[in-house]
């Protein structure tokens, strides 16, 4: 996906996204109390299991759950959007299908996630459950952040734990562009704080140590993977993971990533890595 095949998609979201997604919310009730983990580095921070939205609406790559009908259709049409361009732009199958639960109840952190439900026998349910605090008008941007991380299939399966979530912002930057200012300053402030985590052991952190690292650590990695991610390119990544799981690796080792994007371990380094992005960001007319 090149940016300027980006761009066009970006538009395209951006007027299909402007689709309202109706019907007010209410509800809220949660009994069963399951383990779960999350994919990436948030948990839809809900421990209780939630109750299941009753309209479901079903397309070819997967299933949606909302309060109404013609919510579940509206949010079913976004997504089968989204997920072709991720198709094509991450070069994977749209499988697994998924299946997305528009909730009535608030998630904390940020607002939305994938959830995984596993027993001994391995994952039993997977979902993508969006809070009732996303608003309307950040439908589009959430959707295909959640989705990427869903088709983080192989070879994307390498990618190091704290690089996806930067990742997925990379891709939700591009095909909606409308939320990049404020993920930019969002970046410009993380990356400005004094206590700076040593990149490298950042990226070896392992899926199973994840939800160990602190959250002021952990908030890092979404800008430092938007810069890897950016300065690297997604089909260059994509060559980056399918060498590593030859080679045996479970992520793509920290050196060879930081040596392709050029990137030191210096907090100085990044931060005037951020502000020449969102220079030709800004400069190449999508940063709205
Ligand atoms: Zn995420």
């Amino acid at each position: 996906m090149d940016s300027r095949a980006g761009r066009s998609i970006g538009s395209r979201l951006a007027s299909g996204g402007s689709r309202a997604v109706r019907g007010s919310r209410r509800d809220l009730r949660g009994m069963l109390r399951r383990i779960s983990l999350a994919v990436g580095w948030f948990a839809a921070g809900c421990q209780t299991l939630p109750r299941t939205p009753p309209f479901e609406h079903q397309t070819h790559a997967g299933s949606v759950r909302a309060r109404t009908e013609p919510e579940a259709r509206s949010v079913a049409l976004q997504a089968e959007e989204i997920a072709a361009m991720l198709r094509d732009g991450l070069g994977v199958p749209i499988e697994p299908r998924y299946s997305i639960y528009v909730l009535d109840e608030e998630l904390t952190g940020p607002g939305a996630g994938v959830r995984v439900w596993r027993d001994r026998g391995g994952v039993t349910q997977r979902r993508i459950e969006i809070g009732r605090g996303i608003r309307e008008e950040a439908l589009p941007a959430t959707l295909v952040h959640e989705l990427t991380h869903w088709y983080m299939t192989p070879p994307w399966d390498r990618l190091p734990v704290a690089l996806e979530e930067g990742f997925a912002d990379f891709v939700t930057l591009m095909l909606a562009p409308g939320s990049r200012p404020g993920r930019f300053e969002r970046y410009r402030q993380v990356l400005s704080d004094p206590a700076w985590p040593d990149p490298r052991k950042l990226l070896s952190v392992t899926r199973r140590e994840a939800p160990r690292v602190p959250r002021r650590v952990r908030e890092k990695a979404y800008a430092i993977g938007y810069i890897l991610t950016h300065k690297i390119g997604i089909d260059p990544l994509r060559q980056l993971c399918s060498r590593s799981g030859e080679a045996g690796f479970d992520q793509i080792p920290p050196d060879a990533l930081l040596a392709s994007a050029g990137m030191s371990r210096e907090q100085t380094a990044w931060l005037q890595a951020l502000e020449v992005i969102v220079e030709e960001e800004l400069a190449n007319g999508t940063g709205q």
